[in-house]
């Protein structure tokens, strides 16, 4: 399928100079949607996966549906604030500032197989903060799955040595 055509361009959002793909557009086509998750999914389904962890907000849109279709648990990273119980956090750095990422302390047991996922690869930072903390719990990363990955911002390079699959990329 050419998951592109389903996929909004909009120029200078949300800011300037920014051209945001837009997954929405994509989510609510059913069969694209399904054949985007299948795809994603079937990249991780020899992996022995034994759960999913995905960022807020388009990091659930994209980790649930994997997550259900391999029959695993699936994990969420929030922003500080967001998680009821006992978390652990890391800070990661934003284009102006920092922010910090959350994961339930108790959600991840030493040597799980863990998939990571998320919407769009773009400078990697959200995902290499993911990474660290899943690894503080013990956790393996066995692959890391986004729907888009921006060629030009180098992302992959700052997550050498994982295997990553993406569906679509944009140079
Ligand atoms: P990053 O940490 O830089 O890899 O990007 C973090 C998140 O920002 C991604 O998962 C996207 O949700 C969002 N994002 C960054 N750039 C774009 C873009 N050009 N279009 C849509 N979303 C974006």
């Amino acid at each position: 399928m050419d998951f592109k055509q389903y996929i909004t361009i909009v120029e200078n959002y949300p800011k300037e100079g920014i051209r945001f793909k837009d997954i929405t557009t994509l989510m609510q086509d059913g069969a694209a949607y399904k054949a985007a998750i299948d795809e994603m999914a079937e990249f991780a389904k020899d992996k022995e996966v034994d759960l999913v962890v995905g960022p807020e907000a388009r990091g659930f849109v994209v980790g649930c549906p994997i997550a259900y279709s391999l029959g695993t648990g699936f994990v969420p990273v929030r922003k500080a604030g967001k998680l009821p119980r006992e978390v652990i956090s890391v800070d990661y750095g934003l284009e102006y500032g920092k922010d910090s990422l959350t994961i339930h302390r108790d959600s991840i047991k030493k040597g799980q197989r863990v998939l990571i996922a998320d919407d769009l690869l773009a400078t990697g930072g959200t995902i290499e903060a993911t990474i660290k903390m899943v690894e503080e719990l013990g956790g393996i990363v066995v692959g890391i799955a986004f729907m888009i990955e921006l060629d030009y911002l180098d992302g992959r390079q700052k997550l050498e040595g994982h295997d990553i699959f993406s569906l679509m990329t944009y140079k």
